[in-house]
């Protein structure tokens, strides 16, 4: 019997996992496998808007990786028997894993196993045949792009046909010290834009939220890297849809619908990117 997943809910508990989890993704369109390389809910970074309940400031130790090998190939065996499928679903299970996604409860290139973890997914992604239809990611802020060990890890998923999601969710430093509580220069921010992209397929993932997003800025952005060489695949857009667990979360509003859709024809027009919404 397929056990029931909410839209966007890391259930570990429903897989039983410490690691490796199962969820139902907008962005992905489908089923997500998850892993995670921060348990401790470590990260650099503190955003507002932030859903890991308990985080803390700092980077992850080592995780037990025969333990993340034998979880992903356990969670993706169950979901290719079906175990994640709604009742009544009769698709082959195989099409709806959409993607295996290294994101977490935290920045997931501050592990010092990133790069392990990018294998042992390729591997099982092999392993169980899902090649030709489950997508490799990483979800990350980008503040480590530029280290020699993130590239060689970005190098190892391109070389895998996998993406980054690269988060930017400001356009100035000021804005970034206000959504993420941590200062990051701008020239920082374009490099490792420039960077990332010339490594890895690249997808731009931005939070529009009250009040602190200004689409004008992040159109600004993006389009000052792409003039330096950066090359995106295009922006995901989406919208606050659960509360923050972060201090300060509760002055945050969500865009309703209408106004995600003209902050995605802003950003379309001011970037000439395709700009995906996710309501
Ligand atoms: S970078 Fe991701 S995990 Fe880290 S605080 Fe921001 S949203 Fe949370």
């Amino acid at each position: 019997m397929a056990d029931e997943l909410t839209e966007d809910d890391h259930n570990l508990s429903k897989a039983e996992r410490t690691l490796v989890y199962p969820v139902l993704s907008r962005r992905a369109g489908g089923l997500s496998i998850g892993i995670n390389l921060n348990p401790g809910k470590e990260c650099n970074w503190a955003c507002v808007y932030c859903e890991v309940d308990g985080l803390v400031r700092g980077a992850p130790g080592p995780i037990d990786l025969a333990v993340l090998e034998r979880e992903l190939d356990e969670v993706l065996g169950e979901a290719l028997d079906g175990r994640w499928q709604a009742a009544g679903e009769t698709r082959d299970p195989r099409e709806e894993i959409k993607d295996i996604c290294i994101a977490g409860d935290g920045e997931p290139t501050l592990s010092p196993q990133f790069e392990d973890a990018i294998e042992i997914a390729v591997r099982l992604r092999r392993r169980h045949q899902l090649d030709a239809t489950t997508r490799l990611v990483v979800i990350t802020n980008g503040s480590r792009s530029g280290q020699p060990a993130t590239v060689a890890a970005f190098e190892a998923l391109s070389a895998a046909d996998g993406e980054i999601w690269f988060k930017v969710d400001a356009g100035t430093e000021e804005g970034r010290a206000a959504i993420h509580q941590t200062r990051v220069g701008h020239d920082r921010v374009v490099a490792a834009l420039v960077g990332a992209t010339q490594i890895v397929p690249t997808w731009i993932q931005t939070m529009a939220v009250h009040p602190h997003s200004s689409i004008d800025a992040i159109g600004e952005l993006i389009r000052e890297a792409v003039a330096a060489g950066a090359a995106p695949l295009g922006v995901l857009l989406y919208g606050l849809r659960r509360p923050s667990l972060q201090p300060g979360g509760e002055e945050l509003t969500a865009y309703s619908g209408a106004e995600l859709d003209a902050a995605g024809a802003a950003l379309r027009a001011a970037t000439n990117l395709e700009v995906r919404v996710f309501h």
